[in-house]
C-alpha cells in the first residue's frame, strides 16, 4: 500500500497497484504520478501538524486497520 499527499489540494491518495502507471488524484483529478511517495508507518511532517490539527491522524488509523487485518 502506498500513499502520496497530493501537491495541489493536499488531499491523501493512496493506492496499491499504481506503481509505474497513471497515478491520478482522487480529490482534484490531477497527475501526481511523479509525487514522492511518502510511508504511512511514519508521522508525517508537513506544516499541519503545528496547528495542533494533523490531517493525517485519520489516515494513519486507517492503515492500522487494514495491517491488524492482514495483508
Ligand atoms: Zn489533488
Amino acid at each position: 500500500m502506498l500513499m502520496k499527499t497530493c501537491p495541489y489540494c493536499q488531499n491523501a491518495s493512496f493506492s496499491s497497484t499504481t506503481l509505474g502507471g497513471p497515478w491520478l488524484c482522487p480529490s482534484c483529478g490531477e497527475d501526481i504520478t511523479h509525487t514522492p511517495v511518502e510511508s504511512p508507518h511514519r508521522p508525517v511532517q508537513t506544516g499541519e501538524a503545528a496547528n495542533g490539527k494533523n490531517p493525517f491522524d485519520s489516515v494513519r488509523k486507517f492503515f492500522r486497520k487494514l495491517i491488524k487485518a492482514g495483508s
